[in-house]
């Protein structure tokens, strides 16, 4: 029997689903989803394990023009996306569904496959699904389009089988049995981020890095410590809050989180920190894993 394996991306603006839809085909909550714009900070791979087929998902940050070091580190590994991919799903929202100049420009000069999804199709009328259809199919950058609501768990047209054309033939990339090339660490930080960017509007979220310096797995629970950094000592009188409220909503949150995923009790020790302005800082970013080199 032959086997197919092989990277697919999924690109697009801020908040069109892209996170959603990820991990909705994998099945696992492995990205931060959140109604606020530019809470994916990684490239996260997903894997899709079948008998004869293994689909290595990458859920990317949205595209936008980079403010900060940190944005420009999550634009670098957009970019990666265009090149390396077997496959290139660029996502557009029913409610937004100008695809910016920026994408096409870079999906013009690639030389991968692509297919465009339009996603939150619950919000438009079939009618003005079927125009935007016609619109990108006219634009013969992409093979198909699909509508597909993610949010639903409704891909109406879409099925996974869809994206076995793109995909060539060769041995599985990772052992059949693994999810996600990242580790337990890494979603307990990312679960701790969505717990602040639920109960905290504007800046704070994105000033905010977390890092897990202990975490002991015995047989009935599961044991963490790990750091909030802020970038300022008022963002860290905010997330500590009054007699501490605040900390405490965003380990109950996070605490949740992690027990749902991990399917463990969970002893969460959260501890607030400040690491001046570690959002510009070369030498901070390599640290908390955004710069590769
Ligand atoms: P990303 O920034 O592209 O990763 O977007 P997310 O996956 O984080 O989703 C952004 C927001 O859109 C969240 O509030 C989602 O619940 C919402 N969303 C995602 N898919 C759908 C959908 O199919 N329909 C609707 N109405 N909302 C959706
Ligand atoms: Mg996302």
């Amino acid at each position: 029997m032959t086997h197919k394996a092989g990277f697919i991306g999924i690109v697009g603006k801020p908040n069109v689903g892209k996170s959603t839809f990820s991990n909705l085909l994998i099945g696992e909550r492995l990205s931060i989803i959140s109604p606020k714009a530019q809470t994916t900070r990684h490239r996260i791979l997903g894997i899709i394990n079948e008998e004869n087929y293994q689909l290595i998902i990458s859920d990317t940050p949205g595209v936008i023009k980079p403010n900060y070091k940190l944005q420009e580190h999550m634009m670098s590994v957009i970019g990666d996306i265009f090149n390396d991919s077997d496959l290139i799903l660029t996502m557009i929202a029913a409610d937004d569904a100008e695809l910016p100049d920026e994408i096409i420009e870079k999906l013009g000069k690639s030389k991968q496959a692509k297919i465009l999804l339009i996603n939150k199709c619950d919000l438009i009328k079939a009618a003005e699904i079927e125009i935007l259809i016609d619109k990108y199919l006219k634009m013969n950058l992409f093979k198909q389009v699909f509508a597909i609501s993610a949010k639903n768990g409704i891909n109406k047209s879409f099925l996974i089988s869809d994206l076995l054309p793109y995909i060539p033939e060769h041995p599985p990339f990772y052992p059949k049995d693994q999810l996600t090339d990242r580790n337990e660490r890494f979603f307990v930080e990312e679960m701790v981020r969505e717990a602040i960017f639920y109960n905290y509007k504007q800046e704070i979220p994105y000033a905010t890095q977390v890092e897990v310096i202990q975490f002991k797995e015995d047989t009935t629970i599961i044991r963490i410590v790990a750091t909030i950094f802020a970038e300022r000592e008022s963002q860290k009188g905010i997330l500590i809050g009054p007699k501490g409220v605040g900390i405490k909503r965003i380990g109950i949150a996070a605490r949740k989180l992690c027990e749902e995923f991990f399917g463990k009790q969970i002893f969460l020790d959260l501890q607030i920190s400040v690491k001046k302005d570690w959002r510009k800082n070369d030498q901070t970013l390599k640290r908390f894993g955004y710069k590769s080199e």
